[in-house]
C-alpha cells in the first residue's frame, strides 16, 4: 500500500515537472526569441533574389546621401505601394507595436469598452513569449500584422535573414490563431527597394504611419514626459486634411497606459477608427474565411491550436534602439531545464522506491 502511495504520488510528482515540455513543444524549432534568425533555404526559394535591386546592406546608423533606393528609414522616401495612412478622410487607423505583451490588456480592455478595433504588429518573439496575448487579440477581432522576428533594422540584415524574419513570425502566428496575415511593418521604419521587392514577392502589404508618438523614448529617457503623447494627438486630430495612421507601441507599461487616454481624443475628435487594412479596404489575412474589410474582425473557422503559456516579462531593450536585445528569457534554455529536472525526478524516485 505505501508503495503503491508513494509510486502515484512519484509518478504524479514527475508529470507535473514534465508538463512544461508536453505543452510548450508545440513551439519546437523556432529560433531564439529576439535574435536575427539565420536564412532557410524553403523560404529563401520563394523570392528570386537575382532580380532584386543591388543594394548594399546597410550599416546601421549609416545613410548614403545620394541614396537611389527609397530608403524610408533615411530620408522618408515612399513608394506608391507604401501604406503610410488611411486614404480617406475622417478615418483613423489607430497602431501599436512591438507586442503582444502583459500590458497589451490595458489596451484591449479600453477598445473593448469603446467597441473599436485597432491594428497590432506582433513580433514572433513577443508572440512566443505572450501566446495567450494574441488570442486575445485575435478573438477581439483586431488585426494582426507582422513586425519581424526579431525587430532587427531589415536594410542591415541580408536577404536570407529578411525573408526568415518574416515567415518565422508569420508561421507562429498562423500556429497560436490560425491566421496568414499579409499586412507588414519594418522595425523602426527601415525598408528600401530591395526589402520592397522581397515583401511584395512574398505577398506582404507595407504599412507604415503618418503620425509617430515616438512613445517608445519613454523607456529609455527619463525625460520624456509622457504627456507629450497625448498633446500630440490633440493636436493631431486637428489635421481633418486626410486620414491617419498613428503610431504606440504596447510593449512598455508606461505607453501602454497612455492609450487609452489618446483613444479617447481620437474618438472625441469624431474619426472613424478602423484598422490598417479596412481603412484600405484590403484584406489582413491570407485566408479567405475572415473578414476585415469593413470591420477588421476574424471570423474564420480555423482552429487554433491551444498553447498555455505563462506569460514573460517582454524584453526590456528589443525596442526601437540600436542597442543589442538583453534581459532575455531563453526558450530552448527554458525547455531543457524542464527536461532535465523532470528526468532527475524520475531517476531519483525509481532509485529510491523500487
Ligand atoms: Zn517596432
Amino acid at each position: 500500500m505505501g508503495r503503491s502511495l508513494i509510486l502515484i504520488i512519484g509518478t504524479l510528482f514527475s508529470l507535473l515537472t514534465l508538463s512544461p515540455i508536453i505543452i510548450e513543444a508545440q513551439f519546437v524549432g523556432y529560433p531564439t526569441i529576439d535574435v536575427a534568425p539565420k536564412g532557410e533555404a524553403k523560404w529563401t526559394s520563394l523570392v528570386d533574389l537575382t532580380k532584386a535591386p543591388k543594394v548594399a546592406i546597410r550599416t546601421l546608423g549609416v545613410c548614403d546621401p545620394n541614396d537611389q533606393f527609397c530608403t524610408w528609414s533615411c530620408n522618408k522616401c515612399a513608394k506608391p505601394e507604401d501604406f503610410l495612412k488611411c486614404p480617406t478622410i475622417n478615418d483613423w487607423a489607430l497602431t501599436y507595436d512591438d507586442g503582444p505583451s502583459p500590458f497589451t490588456p490595458v489596451i484591449l480592455d479600453h477598445l473593448k469598452a469603446k467597441d473599436l478595433k485597432a491594428t497590432f504588429f506582433v513580433t514572433g518573439s513577443r508572440v512566443m513569449s505572450n501566446p495567450d496575448i494574441l488570442k486575445r487579440i485575435a478573438k477581439e477581432g483586431h488585426q494582426i500584422a507582422i513586425h519581424t522576428w526579431s525587430h532587427t533594422p531589415l536594410t542591415t540584415q541580408t536577404s536570407e535573414v529578411i525573408i526568415a524574419e518574416l515567415k518565422w513570425t508569420e508561421q507562429i502566428i498562423k500556429e497560436v490563431v490560425g491566421i496568414t496575415p499579409v499586412w507588414y511593418r519594418p522595425p523602426q521604419g527601415d525598408f528600401d527597394d530591395r526589402t520592397r521587392f522581397i515583401t511584395k514577392s512574398l505577398g506582404y502589404k507595407t504599412a507604415i504611419w503618418d503620425l509617430d508618438t515616438f512613445d517608445w523614448k519613454s523607456n529609455l529617457d527619463p525625460t520624456f514626459d509622457l504627456n507629450w503623447i497625448t498633446g500630440n494627438f490633440t493636436e493631431w486630430v486637428k489635421d481633418k486634411s486626410s486620414g491617419h495612421m498613428s503610431l504606440e507601441h504596447d510593449l512598455y507599461e508606461k505607453t501602454a497606459n497612455m492609450a487609452p487616454k489618446a483613444i479617447d481624443i481620437v474618438v472625441a475628435a469624431g474619426f472613424n477608427i478602423k484598422t490598417v487594412a479596412s481603412c484600405n479596404n484590403l484584406s489582413p489575412y491570407l485566408e479567405t474565411n475572415t473578414t476585415g474589410t469593413t470591420t477588421g474582425t476574424t471570423t474564420g473557422t480555423t482552429t487554433p491550436k491551444s498553447n498555455q503559456y505563462g506569460t514573460n516579462s517582454p524584453s526590456s531593450s528589443s525596442t526601437n534602439t540600436l542597442s543589442s536585445p538583453s534581459n532575455k528569457s531563453s526558450f530552448a534554455t527554458k525547455n531543457n531545464n524542464n527536461f532535465f529536472v523532470g528526468i532527475i525526478c524520475a531517476i531519483i524516485f525509481s532509485t529510491i522506491f523500487f
